[in-house]
Parts: structure tokens; sequence; C-alpha cells
């Protein structure tokens, strides 16, 4: 069967090598994972993905409702600032809410109940490559830096949330920072239940060292009598879905340049944020050079420059790795470009579309 493109072709035995590592590091360390949605809502693989996670954390009230009805088990409620709306909201479902400032938390602690309450902390150390996401960049909103302020407030507390890493493929990196939270935080940390460690861990990569990680994770909630949890989301999912497109037009301007059927601006938007090059694996192999570009009128919309081994002409495929995370959930309706349609391969080889996209969704995104 060939499916018309574009689409998301999510891989769900690329995504079970992700999930078994989870289940390593939640084995060995006994600290638990929740799924951070910001980074993966297709929820058509949550079936898959809740045999070896323990539930979801979210940035909203939408997202934190998605996790709870489409994956169950534990559902952590953040938001950088909730209305009393979101809290009562959430309130009805969420296992534990977790505020983002000291204000927050006066203000909705009784609202809140009977979840379990958490606070964010901003430990004003990071790591992370790009200032845009770096949770302790200068004058960041992002968590509590008041030490004093969060010590008056451990009462209304059962746990803390520190996400300070992005895409932190570094153990050693990794090991001082925990080391310094341990230091600056040990006494807070040691009158509570649990502690969220947060995201952008990159431990399922080639040749990390989970054992190691593991065991420090273990160390650490030994020492202070806690709960830890981690809340992956780019490395629950890295590598486990292609954006699937076609050339629709071929044009020269001092090089050739392929136009596909997608776009970079709509259906890859980090890749534009961050200024990164798409990646298609068994890239720069041949000797025909092209710019591949999107079909949006923005004139910087280009997935970058690769060789391949064939001349490119009008439908030939053209498959983008690595098109899970931060992807299908900042899918855009830019020029009103067809949406890619979504599609699982799954576990058994058969591929399922599972969701198409048309005019009408387009118009009913606006009125
Ligand atoms: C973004 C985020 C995550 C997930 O980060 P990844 O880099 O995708 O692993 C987890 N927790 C919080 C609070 C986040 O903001």
């Amino acid at each position: 069967m060939k499916i018309a493109t574009p689409y998301y072709l999510i891989d769900e035995k690329k995504l079970l090598r992700n999930l078994q590592i989870i289940q390593q590091v939640r084995q060995l360390s006994g600290a638990k994972s929740v799924l951070a949605l910001k980074c993966f809502s297709t929820w058509c693989v949550f079936d898959l993905m809740q045999k070896y996670m323990d539930g979801t954390t979210s940035s909203s009230l939408f997202e934190a409702r998605l996790g709870y009805e489409k994956f169950g088990k534990e559902t952590h409620a953040y938001c950088v600032g909730y209305s009393e709306e979101d809290v009562l909201a959430v309130a009805q479902f969420a296992d534990k809410i977790i505020f983002n400032s000291v204000s927050q938390l006066e203000r909705y602690c009784n609202t809140a109940k009977p979840a379990k309450l958490g606070l964010r902390v901003n430990p004003q150390i990071s790591y992370s490559h790009f200032d845009l996401a770096d949770p302790a960049r200068k004058n960041s909103r992002l968590g509590v830096t008041d030490k004093k302020a969060l010590a008056d407030h451990i009462s209304l507390l059962s746990g803390l949330m520190f996400h300070y890493n992005c895409e932190n493929d570094d153990f050693a990196a990794f090991s001082s920072q925990l080391d310094t939270i341990a230091d600056e935080y040990g006494d807070i940390i040691q009158q509570l239940e649990w502690v969220s460690l947060g995201g952008g861990y990159y431990f399922t990569k080639e040749g990390y060292p989970v054992e190691k990680f593991s065991k420090k994770l273990a160390e650490f909630a030994k020492t202070f009598g806690v709960q830890l949890y981690l809340e992956p989301g780019e490395s629950a999912i890295t590598g486990c879905a292609e954006l699937v497109t076609s050339v629709v037009d071929v044009v020269h301007n001092e090089m050739d340049i392929a136009i596909v059927d997608a776009s970079v601006e709509a259906h890859m938007l980090d890749l534009l944020i961050y200024r990164l090059s798409a990646k298609m694996e068994n890239d720069n192999m041949g000797d025909y050079k092209y710019i591949v570009a999107g079909r949006s009128c923005l004139a910087g919309d280009v997935f970058g420059t690769f060789q391949f081994k064939d001349q490119l002409e009008v439908g030939s495929e053209i498959r983008f790795a690595d098109a899970a995370g931060y992807t299908m959930v900042k899918k855009n309706w830019f020029n009103g470009l067809q949406m890619p349609a979504i599609a699982v391969r799954r576990l058994n080889g058969a591929i399922e579309v599972v969701r198409r996209f048309d005019y009408l969704d387009f118009m009913n995104n606006l009125s």
C-alpha cells in the first residue's frame, strides 16, 4: 500500500527501544518516568508507552487532561501560569499539581486539593545549548529562586520539581549538577515525599552510561528518602518517527533546489526556531546535491542541503528523520498547506494511517 504524502510515520519498534531503556532505568534506580506531553502528544501509541512508563506530565490543563484520558496511570499537572478555572479543572483528576511560583501556590493551594502539591525550583544551574531553552537564563520566570521562600512553604508541599536540562548527554555534567542540588536543597528535600528531576536527559542515546545514571539516581533517592521522578520527553521518542514527503518541483538558483510537499515552518518548526538542519538517514551518500525546501511562501523554509544517490524528480520520496519530538505538537496551518497525515508502523510491521487531515480541519481551525 502506498500512503499519500505528506505523512508522519511513527515506528513502534524504534519507540520500543527507547521504552526498554526507560524501563531499565526504572528498575535499576527506582525512579519513575512520566512522559512530558509537550514534546509528544500523539496518543495513538500511548497504549504501548504506558506499559513502560508511569504516567504523564504536562504544561497546561488540556495536556493534563489528555494524559489522564489517553495515557492513564499518574497524572502530573504543571503550568507556568494557572488561572483559577484551570486549577479547579485539573484538581478533578491530577495526582500532583505543580506550581511555578510561590504566589500561585499561595493563591491556589486550597483550590487544588486533594491533589498533592509541588513547586518548581529554579536551581540557577542548567545544561542547555540554547539560551531560548535555558530555564536558568537571565531573568527566567521558570521556578522559584528564593530558597528562604521555599523553606517557608514546605508545609504546603509534598514535593519539588527541578527541570534544568535540555538534551544533556553528558553523564559527568548530570552527576555534578545533581550533587549541587543535593548540597543546596538537601535539607528541604529530606522533608518531602518526592522530587522530580524534570526532563532533558538524553539517556536513551547510543552509548549513554545507563547503569551509572541509574545508580546515581538511586543514591540520591536513598540519601533523602524520596521517590524520584524523571520527565522524559525527547529521550522517550527520539529517532522513532519520520516525516515522509514527495518532491513537487525542482528549480535552480545557483544550486538545484527540490521543493517538497511539506514545510519546515508548518511541520518541523523547531528546526527553524533553533536554526538546525533536518536529518536524513543515509544522507551525504551520493553525487547529486540539492537544497531541500518546503512549499510555504517563507523564503527561509529550508530543510537543509543533502547529497542523493539519484537525481531527484517530481514524485521522488524524501524522508526526514527524527520527526517525533516537538514536531507534531507544534504543527500549524500556515499557508493552508496540506497537513501531514499520522501513520504508525505497529510492532507487527503493519502500517496504519491513524489520522488524515483535510480542508475542513483547516477551515475549522479558525472561524
Ligand atoms: C520540556 C520539559 C520536559 C521534557 O523535556 P525533554 O527535553 O523533552 O526531555 C520535562 N519537564 C518539564 C518541566 C519541561 O518543561
